[in-house]
């Protein structure tokens, strides 16, 4: 039976000749090769023999790849991979299937000449400077500068974690950049967010890049350290962050970008090379235009503005929405004695905190992981490696023995009136989180308050209107209310595009998010990949960094590694 070492010497050696026929024959037909910047200098995944043979007679003399190695034991049809390329070393993993390859992940580890000072290659801290200034000096005048007399080759628009941890990647690539946030202070975004919140994914999956949670941090990160982590964390990585800084408007220009931002009152123009939208995907409030809405007497507003419960005891409270935001919130008004009604549209998927930290990130992403020897890297690598198209084939399995195993969970909760949903092919959290980024709720506790009534439920009818005392459902029921929550989501960030740069820009880029699957909030064709993020757009120099904690962790050092061969010269179409 053909193993990973065989099978890597019959790639290599058909590379080498050039023959991508024999390549395609390597993979099964339904054969997926995803790469990251090895092979080319974007983020896609080619599926089926065809498009694989087409990638390889494209891009494989280009890529002069060489030296395959693996680290998988003899006789193993899956493991890790390495090799180098015309522009660095790479990485990736192989999976097989009767001696074929069901997948293949290619990724650019390093540009060769320019890599991240780690570890071995970290600087010794000694400065020798000519005008006898030392670091304390040196980095002030870094910190005055940028912006002011020297223009950033990369203006990074947010400070959030996406931001950050770009900015440092960029900042061990020697690449000049400025952050500017429209926060007072970095880590607001998360202050801001209501009391009750603790970060839903354990520990071990939230580190962000080159500067990983101490070893006594909490399992769930509550928002306020959040915030304070990331402070602390910009201070660390020694990234230049404008605060107070607001981008109002964006223009491509010949030479790259003129950005108006207007810092702490005062109009400014920046001209970058490139502009990276890192402003989150939570940034515009979406509030559903209901008739009554201005006749109501009580205070009404979006769960963004939610602070807490505090001082609301004994209020009666309709929370509109069923998805994150709308549990958390429902869960701190009972704590605080108020007593909220959850309105629900449409179906929610929902997932126990327990069964995402215990069952699916527990392999790769825990305390047990880490005895094994599993290091934040690798588990981040293995998960890359698996093309979203096997991602969805994956959750689908999982979740159809999640169901069974939880189905005592489940069927309390149906039973309560609350209307469920796995995400429409079953693929569950993931599928709902790469589509739309939304529909789940990832149960921390508000469940069983739905189940034993302490949150009320109102399933299945919209809104109909509001009325002074309350609102109506389609169905004619009145509910009194003396005040109203919407819980009713985000807008999408390629809305910034629109607002910050201009319609016609962002009708050239299009979506952002989601991968063509063809389910609800993600309209086909099928893409593969993400859309728009990390990579490069349909505008020159426009990029777009985000994601949940994880994500950025690994997004960041690709996208940092592409702004970093733009800036060297280096052949990037
Ligand atoms: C309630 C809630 C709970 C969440 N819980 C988790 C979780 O547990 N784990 C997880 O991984 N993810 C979670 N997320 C999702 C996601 O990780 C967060 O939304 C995260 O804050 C996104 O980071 P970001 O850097 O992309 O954007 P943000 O943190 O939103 O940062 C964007 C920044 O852009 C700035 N900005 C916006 N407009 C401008 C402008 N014009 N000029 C300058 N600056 C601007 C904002 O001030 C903000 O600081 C949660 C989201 C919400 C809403």
């Amino acid at each position: 039976m053909t193993d990973v070492a065989a099978w890597l010497g019959s790639f290599e050696r058909a590379l080498a000749d050039n023959q991508p026929d024999l390549i395609a024959n390597l993979f099964l037909e339904t054969g997926l090769w995803r790469d990251f910047l090895a092979f080319d200098w974007t983020l896609a995944t080619h599926e089926g023999r065809d498009a694989i043979a087409e990638f390889a007679k494209s891009r494989a003399a280009l890529t002069a790849p060489s030296n395959w190695t693996t680290e998988a034991a003899a006789g193993a049809s899956e493991g890790l991979i390495a090799f180098e390329t015309a522009i660095g070393p790479g990485q990736g993993y192989v999976r097989l299937v009767d001696g074929k390859a069901l997948s293949l992940f290619t990724m650019l580890s390093d540009i060769r000449g320019h890599e991240l000072p780690l570890r071995q290659r970290r600087v010794s801290g000694l400065i020798a400077d000519a005008e006898g200034r030392n670091w304390q000096d040196l980095r002030q005048a870094d910190r005055d500068t940028i912006g002011v007399s020297r223009e950033p080759y990369v203006l990074i628009v947010g400070a959030g974690q996406a931001g950050l941890a770009l900015g440092a990647t960029l900042r061990l690539l020697g690449v000049p950049h400025l952050l500017i946030d429209k926060h007072p202070r970095v880590g607001d975004q998360w202050r801001s967010r209501y009391m009750s919140l603790t970060l839903h994914d354990p520990v071990w999956y939230d580190h962000m890049p080159y500067l990983q949670f101490p070893d006594h941090w909490p399992v769930y990160t509550p928002k306020d350290k959040m915030g304070d982590w990331l402070e602390l964390y910009a201070a660390a990585m020694e990234l230049d962050v404008w605060t107070g800084t607001e981008l109002k408007s964006a223009r491509p220009t010949d030479a790259g970008w003129t950005a108006t931002v207007v810092r702490e009152g005062e109009e400014r123009e920046l001209k970058p090379s490139h502009v990276v939208m890192a402003l989150g995907n939570s940034g515009f409030a979406r509030i559903p235009e209901i008739p009554g809405a201005e006749s109501f007497r009580g205070a009404q507003y979006h769960s963004s503005a939610h602070r807490g419960g505090e001082g609301l005891a004994g209020k009666r409270v309709v929370v509109i929405g069923a998805n994150n935001s709308a549990h958390d919130i429902c869960a701190d008004l009972v704590e605080h004695g108020a007593f909220p009604v959850m309105i629900q549209r449409s179906s929610t998927h929902i997932i126990r905190q327990s069964t995402m930290t215990d069952v699916m990130l527990k392999p790769l992403y825990s305390e047990q992981a880490v005895e094994a020897g599993m290091t934040v890297e690798r588990a981040d690598l293995i998960s890359a490696s698996v093309p979203i198209r096997l991602q969805e084939i994956g959750s689908r399995q999982a979740w159809a023995r999640i169901r069974e195993a939880e189905a005592p969970f489940y069927n309390r909760l149906e039973a309560a009136g609350f209307k469920l949903d796995f995400a429409e092919d079953g693929a569950g959290i993931a599928g709902k989180y790469l589509r739309s980024g939304s529909g789940y709720y990832i149960d921390v506790g508000a469940c069983e308050m739905i189940v034993d009534g302490r949150i009320a439920l109102r399933s299945g009818h919209d809104v109909a209107r509001i009325v002074p005392d309350g609102i109506e459902l389609a169905d004619g029921e009145h509910i009194a209310a003396d005040m109203i929550i919407y819980a009713t989501g985000f807008g999408a960030m390629e809305e910034w595009v629109s607002r910050l740069i201009g319609p016609d820009v962002a009708e050239r880029i299009g979506r952002c998010w989601g991968y063509g699957s063809g389910y609800r909030g993600d309209p086909g064709p099928w893409e593969g990949e993400l859309r728009n993020m990390w990579k490069p757009t349909a505008q020159q120099g426009l990029w777009f960094m985000g994601g949940n904690l994880a994500q950025v962790r690994f997004y960041s050092r690709l996208l940092g590694m592409q702004l970093k061969a733009r800036l060297e010269g280096l052949v990037v179409a």
